[in-house]
């Protein structure tokens, strides 16, 4: 009677969300002070001022139907213009107008870019550990995800890369800073990649396109550098959101990037179009287009999840957990005493801490922390944390 596949995927809940709920329900049940929720990457700090400001004057001066009007499909004219003179005076790049697609959020960037690039029985291969909502987007466009594992330092195992590429390879979805594991793909890694890819493009005769989730570029720390992929790999598209880089998740707000000197770019951003239009999208909301296109250079306090990143890491470091140490995004990623995410996360819940086990991100015996929380939370519960430690010690 349904679409089988769909049922299944509004049945079974992300384990993220699922988490999510039962925190909601544990914080009825014990006192909100009682209930440790570190389970979703909601922004913690508020949008920059200049957001809240772009977006009174936006109200109070353009002309109703306008503001609240639908745009091209690809987006306003100006936003992309202004778009794209931002990404050329940051990233030395040559992107026009017709290279920006205005998208709802980074999900929706991914899912038309996946179903833009996918025909019958094509494989797009995703780094572990990896956001898990990349199978669901490939799967539901027809092609095959392939996770490609990680190396000891969390950056790409290349031996397993080099193996699982076919000449069925369509693209591979690089996301840095990552999500879960907080590290940034060093510029060696990238041209590595690179020259993996370039080869295996020149035997198996098509290009393999770099699918570039950049919902993190602008959350990192201690001056590390995230390198800009499309000036390493040209056949890539940067699929950025400003859900966490100005904190408006809720508004579903981001832009596709084509690289102008890719493989077939023009096509390329033809099928972009027709992906949108066959899943629904329409056009990108658009007073939040306009407000964006306003504050490309805001940024949110990003010293607060700093302060956080210290404070948790060091204090579950010494307590005995062994953590990857964030470059960036808002996650500490912590290995599960005894190799166990599932065990681990479950019982972490008794202590009232609610953590997410990283099996669902393909890194099992991993947990993910998200800290874009409150210090003061993350202060009440270091002692929840140290009494989990003691049940495995
Ligand atoms: N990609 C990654 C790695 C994410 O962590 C998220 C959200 O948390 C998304 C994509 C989706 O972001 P958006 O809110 O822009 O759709």
């Amino acid at each position: 009677m349904f679409n089988k596949d769909m049922y299944e995927l509004g049945n079974n809940r992300s384990v993220i969300r699922e988490l999510f709920e039962y925190g909601k329900l544990r914080a009825r049940e014990l006192g909100e002070d009682k209930v440790y929720d570190f389970s979703l990457g909601n922004p913690s700090v508020p949008a920059p001022r200049e957001v809240n400001d772009t977006i009174k004057q936006l109200i109070d001066t353009v002309d109703s139907t306008a503001l609240h009007g639908y745009t091209s499909a690809q987006g306003d004219l100006s936003v992309r213009k202004a778009i794209a003179q931002n990404l050329n005076n940051r990233f030395a790049s040559s992107y026009s107008e017709n290279d920006i697609y205005m998208t709802c959020g980074a999900a929706a960037g991914l899912a038309i870019s996946i179903k833009a690039l996918c025909e019958a029985d094509d494989r797009f291969m995703i780094l572990a550990p990896h956001f898990p909502e990349y199978t669901v987007f490939v799967k539901s466009a027809g092609g095959t995800p392939v996770t490609v594992p990680f190396d000891g330092d969390f950056q790409i195992d290349f031996d397993a890369l080099s193996n699982a590429i076919t000449e069925k390879t369509k693209a591979i979805i690089v996301n840095s800073p990552n999500n879960p594991s907080g590290v940034i793909y060093t510029r060696e890694t990238l041209i590595k990649l690179s020259n993996v890819l370039n080869e295996a493009a020149t035997k198996f005769g098509h290009p393999i396109f770099i699918i570039a989730d950049e919902p993190y570029r602008e959350l990192v720390y201690d001056g590390a550098e995230v390198p800009f992929i499309p000036a390493i790999y040209k056949n890539t598209i940067v699929c950025y959101s400003f859900s966490k880089s100005l904190s408006l998740p809720g508004e579903r707000i981001g832009y596709l990037a084509i690289n102008p000197v890719c493989d077939n770019a023009r096509e390329l951003y033809c099928a972009v179009m027709g992906a949108g239009r066959a899943l629904g999208y329409v056009c990108a909301p658009s007073m939040l287009q306009y407000t964006v296109a306003k504050c490309l250079d805001a940024r949110p306090n990003v010293c607060a999840y700093d302060e956080n990143r210290n404070l948790l890491y060091n204090a579950l470091s010494e307590i005995g957990f062994k953590c990857v140490h964030p470059s960036g995004a808002f996650y500490l990623f912590v290995k599960a005493p005894n190799g166990n995410s599932k065990e681990f996360s479950e019982r972490a819940k008794k202590h009232g801490l609610l953590i997410v086990p990283a099996d669902s991100f393909a890194a099992e015996g991993w947990v993910r922390i998200a800290y874009c929380v409150s210090k003061d939370m993350i202060l009440r519960s270091l002692p929840a944390f140290e009494q989990l430690y003691k049940e495995y010690v």
